[in-house]
């Protein structure tokens, strides 16, 4: 079962500086691996760590991967308006904590966010700039291979990811973006090339770049 729940109290808000990217995969398609290194490379860009209540995998770091919470903390942070949107995957809660993504959008700064397709959808509700990236596995016999190579889950773990997988897989259609994750180095230099074009909009050009626009009494 997957349940959402998105922040009512939130206005959307279409202007503001900082780009949002929203990545989405089916469990195994090599989304973190592939978040993890566009990261490393581009300074610029910062990611929105999710609260979770599933248990920390074997080379998670609290705060890095996951804040990783308790069921009681998930649900005062859902209750303190914290949490932006959030949704029950797998039998886990997530969700994406407010602050940190509004203040980057604020400040400028360019923000990405790993989470599910119902996730997605809200926040591309709440942030008119944002921009969609699904990532595909080359095939859905790869992904079979890589959560079971990956050694992490227990079988019925996997066979639930599985399932959610063809599901989530039936919602690229709603993504500006498609990444196929067959070669590691072509799909991230794919991703980097998708965030450079994205900072190139008018609308962000033009927020970062106010004083210049204005001078040429372009609008912003
Ligand atoms: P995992 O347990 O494999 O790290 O993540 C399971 C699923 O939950 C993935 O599809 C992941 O993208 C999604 N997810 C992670 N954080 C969030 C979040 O904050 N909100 C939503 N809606 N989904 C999330």
């Amino acid at each position: 079962m997957l349940l959402l729940y998105v922040n009512p109290l939130l206005s959307p808000m279409s202007k503001a500086a900082g780009n949002v990217f929203v990545v989405v995969a089916p469990s195994g398609a090599g989304k973190s691996s592939l978040v993890n290194a566009l990261l490393a490379q581009d300074p610029k860009l910062c990611l929105s760590v999710s609260a979770t209540t599933r248990a920390p995998r074997s080379g998670e770091t609290d705060g890095k991967d996951y804040r990783f919470v308790s069921k009681d903390e998930f649900v005062a942070m859902r209750q303190n308006n914290q949490l932006l949107e959030w949704a029950e995957v797998h039998g886990n809660f997530y969700g994406t904590p407010r602050d940190q993504i509004e203040q980057a959008i604020h400040q400028g700064r360019d923000i990405l966010l790993e989470i599910d397709w119902q996730g997605a959808r809200q926040v591309k509700r709440l942030f008119a700039q944002t921009i969609g990236i699904f990532i595909l596995p080359p095939s859905i016999q790869t992904l079979e291979q890589r959560l079971q190579q990956r050694g992490q889950d227990s079988q019925a773990v996997i066979a639930r990811r599985i399932e959610a997988a063809s599901e989530e897989i039936m919602h690229a259609p709603e993504f500006e973006y498609v990444i196929i994750n067959q070669d590691f180095r072509i799909a991230l230099a794919e991703l980097a090339e998708v965030v450079a074009v994205a900072r190139l909009r008018y609308n962000s050009q033009s927020a970062k770049n106010e004083g210049l626009f204005a001078s040429f009494g372009l609008t912003t």
